[in-house]
């Protein structure tokens, strides 16, 4: 019955761990001289599935709904409409105090860890903090354990000399591995990682990277890892996703996105990345021109078409829909629909 409603959207799998389909999340705010409520479309029917173990990176510019979207999949804002699986069992409209389970098996990662651990507390408190919330771990020695064990984990050796400090005594790179394994330390199913090192010096964003893709695959969690930065989803991504204007633009494995992307929006982002050898840095770039669309009142058609080079006068009238362009590729746009 949920697979078959779910034909319509071929690039998901019903059997995967996260399942979203046709997913919403507007907003209202009040704009204007007469204060008229109006509607901020941050997700408008998205639909994508993430497996056991699995990364999907979404990417998009600030102002996509990439945020909205991984906190919509964790039920931390409200659905407008669509549906939400987790684990097979439909969460979209299910009460907050049934899903404390999800609780425990969802997590996040924020982009500033400042936001996610209490300053006035220590290391051993913060990372012990979600184990008392959930009831895990029997005793004090036990959860104590646990978090030796996780400060292992996120290679912040040796441990005991961390117990005790307070986050300010930490680098940024510190704070966002104990950011990290206050989100493990439940042993999660699924992460929302949202742009976890873009606050970061470029120095040490490669070791958070890499630190996520261990954990991912030594604890088999499947990740959403949120960024604007295309060039960053290399380090850990099976599948990639675009996101434009609430509305996602093209999907697939991400080796061949990256390869032989089928959107032009997805092609400009990928032109877009800097040429690691200096001679080739300014060479052929093309950088998507203009600014996104506002949400409230985005374009017809494809929301892409006033910045798209390639737009037809079918672009400004009529959304297209996704389509299955190659390889597991899809995409929405005009230019690979036979009219
Ligand atoms: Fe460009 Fe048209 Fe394709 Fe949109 S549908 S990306 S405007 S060619």
């Amino acid at each position: 019955m949920l697979a078959s409603s779910m034909a319509d959207s071929p690039w998901i799998n019903p059997n995967h761990l996260v399942v979203a389909h046709r997913l919403k999340m507007w907003y209202t705010v009040q704009s204007g001289l007469f204060s008229k409520t109006r509607y901020v479309k941050a997700v408008d029917d998205v639909s994508i599935s993430i497996g056991k173990g699995e990364t999907v990176a979404v990417i998009g510019e600030s102002g996509s709904g990439k945020t909205s979207l991984g906190r919509t999949l964790l039920r931390l804002y409200k659905l407008n409409g669509g549906t939400l699986i987790f684990d097979g069992k439909d969460i979209t409209k299910a009460s907050e105090s049934s899903i404390a389970w999800f609780r425990r098996r969802a997590q996040m990662i924020f982009q500033d860890p400042f936001s996610a651990i209490n300053p006035f507390h220590n290391i051993k408190f913060i990372l012990e903090e979600p184990l008392i919330i959930h009831g895990v771990g029997g005793s004090a020695a036990e959860r104590e354990e646990m978090v030796i064990r996780t400060l292992n984990e996120m290679k912040m050796n040796p441990p005991e000399d961390y117990l005790f400090k307070y986050p300010h005594m930490l680098s940024g790179g510190q704070r966002q591995r104990i950011a990290i394994g206050r989100a493990v330390i439940l042993r999660p199913d699924f992460i929302v990682a949202d742009e976890p090192v873009s606050m970061l010096d470029a120095s040490v964003r490669v070791e958070i990277l890499s630190l996520l893709k261990e954990i991912q695959q030594k604890m088999n969690i499947a990740f959403l890892y949120i960024t604007h930065d295309i060039s960053t989803a290399k380090y850990f991504s099976d599948r990639i996703a675009i996101l434009y204007a609430g509305k996602l633009a093209e999907i697939g494995p991400y080796r061949s996105v990256i390869k032989d992307p089928a959107h032009p929006y997805t092609q400009a982002l990928i032109e877009a990345i800097p040429d690691p050898d200096p001679s080739n840095r300014f060479k052929d770039r093309k950088i998507v021109g203009g600014e996104p669309p506002t949400l409230i009142n985005p374009p017809r058609g494809c929301r892409f078409h006033p910045r798209c080079p390639f737009a037809m006068d079918i672009c400004r009238r009529e959304e297209p829909p996704m389509v299955e362009v190659k390889n597991g590729i899809y995409a929405a746009c005009w230019l690979h629909i036979k009219k």
